[in-house]
């Protein structure tokens, strides 16, 4: 029996092919750390029946050496290949889940390039919407301000037109200031144009000769 245990002993370290499924398994992406639960288990299963199989394998090994009954010899080949067809399985199934998995995860990756290729072309657009915007804004700015000149220039000749030359008073027809004109054709303030006429008997814009008695209302303008 001494004998037995000690050959038990040295056999125990796992055998090659084990070592090497359990290298692939880490040098995998980082991707199995999400690994689903199920693909875990089926891991941990697997791992489990390897360390069973080595085992028994060890006890076939001890019991062909010492104990050589040809039933529990063909009993525990039998279970033996048995536990190679689970494990074999087990693996399979694992393998599948572990593609199906990264198949997944490629799909995912697929998916968030399309979205953020689809989010960088909208925000070009919406730049080059703004930029379009941008120029219409000055565009449109350009004609406000050309407006609010023209509206100046009218107010201005509002005011050279409705205002008397010598005092700058807008006339009115209610008071003795009331619109009057020259033969000349200019425009004065009543009372401006006779107090002018009175010192000098010319038109105060154009200098022809002129007297109170050419003085002449004017009616058709609203004042
Ligand atoms: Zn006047
Ligand atoms: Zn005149
Ligand atoms: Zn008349």
């Amino acid at each position: 029996m001494h004998n037995l245990k000690k050959e038990t002993d040295v056999k125990i370290p796992l055998q090659p092919q084990e070592t090497s499924v359990e290298e692939k398994d880490e040098v995998k992406t980082d991707s199995e750390a999400q690994e689903s639960d199920c693909c875990k288990a089926l891991r941990e299963k697997t791992n489990t029946l390897s360390v069973q199989m080595s085992e028994l394998s060890i006890k076939i090994d001890d019991l062909q050496l010492h104990n050589k009954p040809e039933h529990i010899e063909a009993a525990l080949y039998n279970f033996s290949r048995e536990l190679d067809n689970q494990l074999a399985s087990l693996k399979a199934i694992q393998n599948l889940q572990s593609e199906e998995f990264q198949q997944k995860i490629l799909e995912k990756d697929e998916m968030r390039l399309q979205l953020l290729d689809n989010l960088k072309k909208q925000e070009q657009s919406h730049l080059q919407e703004m930029e379009q915007l941008k120029v219409q804004l000055e565009a449109k700015d350009k004609q406000c301000l050309e407006l609010e000149q023209q509206i100046e220039n009218y107010k201005n000749n509002n005011d050279i037109n409705s205002a008397c030359p010598i005092c700058f008073e807008p006339w009115n027809s209610s008071t003795n200031h009331r619109l009057a004109s020259l033969r000349c054709g200019h425009l004065f303030g009543d009372s401006c144009l006779r107090n002018c006429l009175q010192r000098l008997a010319e038109c105060p814009q154009c200098r022809c000769t002129a007297s109170s008695h050419d003085i002449r209302y004017l009616y058709g303008r609203p004042l």
